[in-house]
């Protein structure tokens, strides 16, 4: 059986989440409340892969919020993933994707070290960050939506903001040899980690985002923010395709700007219907049939009962990795979300 461990973005939907589930007692908790939540299973799922195979699997909720981080409540926030993680183990899943921050707190704080939790000991093997699948999908995104807008990769330079991260150097290598992408741009704060990746991929220029953005025909926003932030859409070249593949989203406009198109990034939408509630409280276009791509990954393991950790550690995403997780992603009928809307 697989697993999905997720959280909410923030504090409001997760108190407006708790009343649509029918728990009205946590509906008005403040955040101290949710940094003593225990994690909990709130959904039971089966799925349906194009071939005819049928598996099952729980979603399990942290209770993390990212607020947690932004507050300096790390120790919660720590507490609440490896809380989920001996919750999952203790329900007998095989494989569960660590969903949103999960995999970046749990990397960050270096929990591998916290192998036990009351009486079990964390087998890792038995969870996904889901990384690989989410950096294949967001690749393929740029590949299939660029050309609906006129954007042509051999003359396009992509910025990938939070490109030294997991998500962020794993597309930049995909980029790099699967694509003939005329120009990259490397974007995060820390310089050293920059100037490891340009060596690494042999080109890309590294830029500040005020910087980067004007030059950019697409822009994939992979950095671990936990709230969005408010970018100038004027300084954005038209037409620009921005896939925003971060969890909460990275950009935050509710104004409309011609010509920039927004593309909800490692987000995928399966062939068939989907038995879960779960897609439909994280707003979900189609909750039935679309996911994040991570999530879609421990599903993926679980149908091909590849129970390994597929996608661990940082920054090891090779693009054969990401090749394998993708054909298997099609084989089930699994497709990236392709719906652009002008922002
Ligand atoms: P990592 O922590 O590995 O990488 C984050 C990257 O963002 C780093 O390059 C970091 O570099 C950069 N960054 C952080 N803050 C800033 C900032 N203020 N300005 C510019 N760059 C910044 O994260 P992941 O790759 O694991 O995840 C990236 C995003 O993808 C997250 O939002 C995550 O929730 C989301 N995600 C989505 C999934 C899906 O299925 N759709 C699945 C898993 C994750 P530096 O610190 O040097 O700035």
């Amino acid at each position: 059986m697989f697993g999905l461990i997720g959280h909410l973005t923030n504090l409001e939907q997760a108190q407006t989440v708790a009343r649509d589930l029918g728990y009205s007692g946590l509906a008005d908790q403040d955040l101290e409340f949710w940094c003593s939540a225990p994690p909990q299973t709130v959904d039971n799922i089966t799925v349906t892969s194009v071939t005819g195979q049928t598996i099952e699997g729980r979603y399990v909720e942290s209770c993390f919020l990212p607020e947690m981080l932004a507050n300096r409540r790390i120790k919660a926030a720590t507490r609440k993933i490896v809380n989920a993680m001996a919750h999952a183990q203790k329900i007998g899943l095989d494989i569960t994707a660590l969903g949103g921050f999960s995999s970046i707190v749990f990397e960050n704080f270096n929990l591998n070290q916290i192998q036990r939790i009351r009486n079990i000991t964390l087998d890792f093997k038995r969870f996904t960050t889901g990384n690989t699948h989410t950096a294949y999908i967001i690749c393929r995104q740029v590949e299939q939506a660029a050309p609906k807008l006129g954007i042509e990769l051999s003359k396009a330079t992509v910025a990938v903001v939070g490109a030294t991260g997991d998500i962020g150097s794993a597309v930049c290598r995909w980029l790099n040899t699967k694509t003939d992408v005329a120009d990259m741009i490397l974007v995060a704060r820390d310089r050293a980690r920059l100037q490891a990746l340009q060596e690494e991929l042999g080109r890309g220029k590294v830029m500040g985002l005020e910087e980067a953005l004007p030059h950019a025909d697409i822009v994939v926003w992979v950095a671990s923010l936990p709230k969005g932030i408010e970018i100038d859409f004027d300084s954005l070249k038209k037409p620009c395709l921005t896939i925003d593949g971060g969890y909460p989203k990275n950009l935050d406009s509710k104004l409309k700007h011609p010509g920039v198109y927004v593309l909800k990034g490692g987000i995928v939408e399966h062939s068939l219907d989907i038995d879960w509630r779960i897609m439909k409280l994280v707003n979900m276009d189609v909750p039935t049939r679309q996911m994040f791509a991570c999530f879609a990954e421990s599903m993926l393991l679980e149908f091909e009962k590849w129970y390994t950790n597929f996608s661990w550690g940082r920054n090891q995403i090779s693009v054969e990795k990401m090749q394998a997780i993708g054909d298997v992603s099609i084989k089930h009928g699994f497709k990236p979300l392709l719906s652009i809307v002008e922002s």
